[in-house]
């Protein structure tokens, strides 16, 4: 057990403890150091801590890392899915696991600053309950990422009233926020979305992403259409009702185009018109498909949520250590 000296009550005293929540996915090479650093900032600061290690399915070395880790010290908790769950299941985990009286979540390739964590903790201490890392600059992504993560907080924005700006998972949350969270029930989340829901007193710290200390990103474009694809369809319904206006559109214009069909059929004026019937058949046709996979889209997010499946599972929990920190 962490022998931290916590005050009975929980006042937003600097004895408080805090909880560094890590998903960590073939890290293995790095994590070690990553999570020394860390370390070596919340010592600095004297910030009394806890890790919780939430090892993602990764297939490299990063399982006996993690065990090393926590063999080497009481304040690290090490947790191995039984597979890859993905980033936000992996941080689920950890919330679920971490026992402090504030959680900070971070990645694990030093992407978010541990410089940041003694300002984060401030924050804190003042009476904010979620202190947000803000991407200040976006590093070294490409043209087309920059433009797709606007247009993709743009949309959230525009239909859900949820302001993400450039939000990022690096966030310390309150034991109020963390309990709260625990609470909801959908298994499909996005933790940047999910935490913006809930509300709560918040404050926004900027921060510039560094470089990925090893490794590259494990987030493919097809992975990264996907979250997309998920954290809109999880907190907003406005494609469904597009798709309305869509068909509304749609059946204006054939009202028109029929009519004007009709006039030059009687009229005896009737053309071929072979182009436009295959231009029509084609904006149809298109139109329903698209419309038919957004309906998919939700009806297979109801499909999950009815199986009720648990977020993640855990293969191994290892906590050990003789160190006291
Ligand atoms: N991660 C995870 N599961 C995954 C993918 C990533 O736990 O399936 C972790 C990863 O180890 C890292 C964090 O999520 O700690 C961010 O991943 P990454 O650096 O690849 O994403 P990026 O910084 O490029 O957005
Ligand atoms: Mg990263």
């Amino acid at each position: 057990m962490v022998t931290v000296d916590k005050p009975a009550v929980l006042t937003r005293s600097k004895k408080a403890l805090l909880s560094v929540v890590i998903p960590v996915y073939q890290e293995g090479n790095h994590i070690k150091s990553s999570v020394k650093v860390i370390e070596q900032v919340l010592l600095e600061h004297g910030i009394f801590y806890e890790f919780i290690l939430v090892d993602d399915g990764s297939k490299d070395n990063t399982w006996s890392e993690l065990k090393s880790l926590a063999g080497s010290s009481d304040c690290m908790t090490a947790i191995r899915l039984s597979r890859n769950f993905g980033k936000e299941s992996a941080i689920c985990a950890g919330l679920e696991y971490a026992g402090g009286d504030m959680v900070l979540v971070m990645d694990a390739d030093l992407q978010h600053p541990p410089e940041l964590i003694p300002k984060m903790v401030d924050a804190w201490a003042e009476g904010y309950d979620v202190v947000e890392g803000i991407k200040h600059s976006r590093g070294k992504e490409n043209f087309v990422y920059k433009l797709c993560a606007r247009f993709f907080y743009y949309i959230i924005y525009k239909s859900s009233d949820i302001h993400l700006g450039q939000a990022s998972d690096f966030k310390l949350l309150d034991r109020k926020v963390v309990e709260a969270w625990k609470k909801l029930p959908e298994r499909a989340i996005f933790f940047r979305g999910m935490s913006a829901w809930l509300g709560f007193e918040r404050k926004e710290i900027e921060f510039d992403v560094a470089e990925r200390v090893n490794g590259t990103t494990k987030w493919s474009l097809l992975r990264l259409l996907r979250l997309a694809l998920n954290a809109i369809t999880s907190y907003t319904s406005v494609p469904l009702h597009c798709i309305t206006l869509l068909g509304i559109i749609m059946f204006i214009g054939s009202v028109i185009l029929g009519i004007q069909t009709l006039i030059v059929k009687f009229t005896g004026k009737a053309s071929e018109g072979f182009t436009t019937v295959i231009l029509l058949q084609l904006i149809i046709g298109s139109a329903i498909m698209t419309s038919l996979g957004i309906i998919g889209i939700y009806i297979s997010k109801i499909y999950k949520e009815v199986k009720a499946r648990p977020r993640y599972l855990i293969s191994e929990f290892y906590k050990g250590g003789d160190d006291k920190c």
